[in-house]
């Protein structure tokens, strides 16, 4: 009860009441709030977004922080209890039900595995558990042709009648590694969106969404060079209501003899898929496009480049291993009209 701690003179406490009263009755100073918060999914996550409160959009953006954790213990691989894990120690013996949230992330990480000619498959843990990139371990090809059989996203058995998920050989383990970051990103837009948040921006590491746009103008995205140091950029896309995703060969690698072995995994061949840079993808949601930003290091430039042409919904930026980049044909339709002619 602030009243009983109240001291002073009566003058003074009628003074500090009237003040008090002035500052109920003013309205909500409205602005953009921003946090950076390091440690969830290990990444980091970007949570900014206008509020007309800026109270109520720290409570907006710890909404957003809950979301990803959630997403965190149900399925990062690191942490043996989540349900990914539990998948993985248990669906080869016969069919498990699991919950309707990652039975439908399964469904459409299968979708992905479609559409990218398997070039994105969340087997791929089946070899890639043998990696540990900080660590700089790697299999050894004996291993490697061992496992290798297990990956195939044809060997992920979902039965959407029971709800369960089971895995048709032994061996076969998943990491939604891929599709996670984006999935995160896309729930944490929808809890801002119900809580009427209109203009936001939310990102975790390479994958980032955003709604609305900045009072008129766009939203600026850099795009990192992946030939040059942290801190420089080969283009700045500007975005209203849109996702984006980057997946990079500098993110998560060590190098050996001149070979640079790092996190996106080849389902054909279970080695380090390094066919570009870096690919940049544009969509609608985080999931479709952190799912899709691995086609062009498993297909390779032009392969993937025909799959996102193909996509009426994406856009995409491949930098080239010669460090050239080339774009998909809706981003070259937006040149500036100078450069038109
Ligand atoms: P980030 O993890 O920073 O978002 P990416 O979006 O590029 O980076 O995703 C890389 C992650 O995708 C890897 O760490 C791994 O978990 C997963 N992954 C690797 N290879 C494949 C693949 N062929 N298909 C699906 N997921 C993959
Ligand atoms: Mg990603």
């Amino acid at each position: 009860m602030a009243g009983s701690r109240m001291t002073g003179t009566p003058h003074a406490r009628r003074a500090l009441l009237v003040l008090a009263l002035a500052a109920l009755a003013l309205p909500a100073h409205a602005e953009w709030v921003r946090r950076v918060t390091d440690g969830i999914m290990g990444t980091r996550i970007i949570v900014e977004l206008w509020s007309e409160d800026p109270a109520q959009g720290e409570a907006d953006i710890d909404a957003v922080l809950a979301e990803m954790r959630h997403i965190d213990e149900t399925m990062s691989t690191y942490k043996p209890t989540s349900e990914v894990s539990q998948v993985n120690d248990r669906a080869a013996a016969g069919p498990m039900p699991i919950t309707q949230e990652l039975f439908d992330l399964l469904t459409t990480a299968k979708e992905y595995s479609v559409i990218t000619d398997g070039a994105f498959d969340i087997t791929y843990a089946s070899v890639g558990y043998l990696y540990d990139f900080r660590k700089h371990v790697r299999p050894t090809e004996g291993q490697i042709d061992k496992a290798l059989p297990a990956i195939d996203y044809r060997h992920v058995l979902l039965d959407a009648q029971n709800r369960t998920v089971q895995f048709s050989q032994q061996g076969v383990r998943i990491d939604l590694g891929g599709i996670a970051k984006g999935y995160a990103v896309d729930r944490g837009i929808d809890a801002l969106k119900a809580r009427g948040i209109t203009r936001a921006f939310v990102s975790a590491g390479g994958d980032s969404r955003i709604i609305g746009d900045r009072f008129g103008k766009p939203w600026i995205v850099g795009i990192r060079d992946p030939t040059k140091g942290e801190g420089s950029v080969i283009a700045r896309i500007p975005l209203v209501d849109a996702a984006i995703s980057t997946s990079g060969d500098y993110e998560r690698y060590f190098d050996e003899d001149g070979v640079r072995y790092h996190h996106i995994i080849d389902p054909h061949t279970g080695h380090s898929a390094s066919k570009v840079r870096s690919a940049t993808v544009i969509g609608p949601y985080a999931t479709r496009t952190d799912g899709l930003s691995k086609t062009a290091f498993v297909l390779g430039p032009e392969k993937a480049m025909e799959i996102y042409n193909r996509l009426d919904d994406i856009d995409a930026i491949i930098v080239k291993l010669d460090g050239t980049v080339i774009h998909s044909r809706g981003m070259q339709s937006a040149k500036p009209a100078q450069d038109a002619h």
